[in-house]
């Protein structure tokens, strides 16, 4: 018996649970998740077997899953998985590949900058565009301001890296309204304070009022300006040009959270969202969302040559060597995992029509939900169906609370609630390379279904 016998079953086990997915439930039975139990007790003396040990985390952790890898899960904005995506992962669990520095990998760096230029190709983005990989949006998100931070510090003669931010010049950082929660988080831990910010209000749709952008000029300070491609709930864009214009008038960085919209940009059918969106400083975006790769894998994207290595060289004075791009040194992290592989994959795969196609999808997923649940009584659309996202309330927040209970507790479909206008709603996303307008139709059967069934 080969020591890899325990490996052969576990990956077995792994693509019956992939193949079975989409005829699971979404949510798990209360007992299996009850089960979960049998994972737990006190820590053994001695070691277990390790194919006995993977047989019971394949079947008690199983069935206590979430299934969003199938075409059924509506919650947050998650996606799935592409078989490309799985397999790559799968390969690349196997070369457990250190992407810190290209000494430590070299196919690591080399698809670093495979995936740089196809993502600046797909995108449009500057030629110039430097990426990172980091754990996910909200990492990309801190990981862009941290670098706008610096660079705007520096451009007031303040070395923020050494000198710190006691005493620092202040910068007026400004977001619209409905800035992600992640944007706020972010600018607290790297410091530019999650409420000192100067909040431009929204419209209905949740995009920024760019006719209300403050008052600001060169007397107050450096300007940070955090804008929105995809606001969480009805996912608009906010509208970039004119915020473009307002920062550059005044020599500042403007970043945006793209988490998922910032795929639009592959999709030219988007493209009367994605206008301006392009003169950004700095984007973050999620692979694990849209792009549909395994958690976790986020990408931070820069247009100011050198930011990033500013900001995160962990040697003083570092210089980038002439050959290879080292991710230790323009990411907060050091050791890391090789999360361009399974983008790699991905884009290799699909091609550009192929991730066109991705974002078309979803969005004719959405709206294919919003035109069957729009013509039942007593539901309301929330939101303009632009992109992948559809909110909706069934006669008040409080029976929409109800509905959500009622759609998870019977576990054909998941999607969750949001506050929207100070009232619950529903948030239906379609993110999933799996769902069909087929499937997008059925859920919104079982929405209306289950509706009716409320008392
Ligand atoms: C999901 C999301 C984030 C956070 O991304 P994580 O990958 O969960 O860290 C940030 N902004 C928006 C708009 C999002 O949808």
């Amino acid at each position: 018996m080969s020591e890899l016998d325990a490996v052969r079953r576990a990956a077995e086990l792994a693509l019956a649970y992939a193949s079975g997915a989409d005829d699971r439930r979404v949510a798990p039975e209360p007992a299996a998740v009850d089960a979960l139990s049998a994972l737990g007790g006190e820590l053994p003396d001695d070691g277990a077997d390790v194919t006995a040990t993977l047989e019971l985390l394949a079947e008690v952790g199983g069935a206590a899953t979430i299934v969003n890898t199938g075409p059924d899960f509506y919650g947050f904005v998650t996606g799935a998985t592409l078989p490309a995506a799985l397999g790559a992962a799968m390969i690349t669990a196997a070369w457990d590949q250190n992407a810190a520095l290209p000494v430590m990998s070299p196919v690591a760096a080399a698809l670093h900058d495979v995936t740089r230029a196809w993502l600046v190709d797909l995108l449009g983005l500057s030629a110039e565009t430097e990426i990172a990989y980091v754990t996910g949006a909200t990492v990309a998100n801190a990981t862009c301001l941290a670098a706008a931070r610096d660079a705007l510090l520096a451009g007031v003669g303040w070395v923020a890296p050494t000198q710190g931010l006691f005493g620092a010049p202040a910068i007026q950082v400004v977001t619209g309204q409905q800035a992600h929660s992640t944007v706020r988080k972010s600018l607290g831990f790297v410091g530019l304070g999650s409420e000192r910010i100067v909040r431009v209000p929204s419209d209905d749709q949740g995009r920024m009022r760019a006719d209300l952008l403050p008052d600001l000029g060169p007397a107050d300070g450096p300007i940070l300006v955090c804008a929105q491609a995809g606001e969480v709930n009805t996912g608009a864009f906010d509208p970039f040009d004119d915020i473009a214009e307002w920062t550059e008038a005044r020599g500042g960085w403007l970043h945006v959270d793209g988490a998922f919209g910032l795929w639009a940009l592959a999709d030219p059918t988007r493209a009367h969202l994605t206008a301006g969106l392009r003169r950004a400083d700095s984007f973050a975006t999620d692979g694990h969302k849209w792009l549909n790769v395994t958690y976790d894998c986020g990408i931070a994207l820069v247009r100011r040559p050198g930011a990033l290595r500013r900001t995160f060289a962990s040697v003083a004075g570092y210089l980038p060597p002439e050959t290879g791009f080292e991710a230790m040194h323009h990411t907060p992290q050091s050791s890391q995992r090789a999360r361009q592989i399974e983008v790699w994959a991905v884009l290799r795969t699909l091609g550009r029509s192929g991730i066109a196609a991705l974002v078309q999808q979803g969005c004719d997923g959405a709206v294919a939900i919003a035109e069957r649940l729009a013509v039942t009584d007593g539901f309301e659309i929330l939101n303009e169906v632009v992109l992948n996202q559809v909110l909706v309330r069934f006669r008040d927040g409080d029976t929409t609370g109800r509905l959500i209970a009622a759609v998870q507790d019977d576990g054909r479909i998941w999607c969750g609630p949001t506050t929207w206008r100070g009232e619950t709603a529903m948030r239906i996303s379609v993110s999933s390379w799996k769902t069909t307008i087929g499937d997008a139709t059925r859920a919104a059967d079982v929405i209306v279904e289950l509706a009716a069934s409320l008392d």
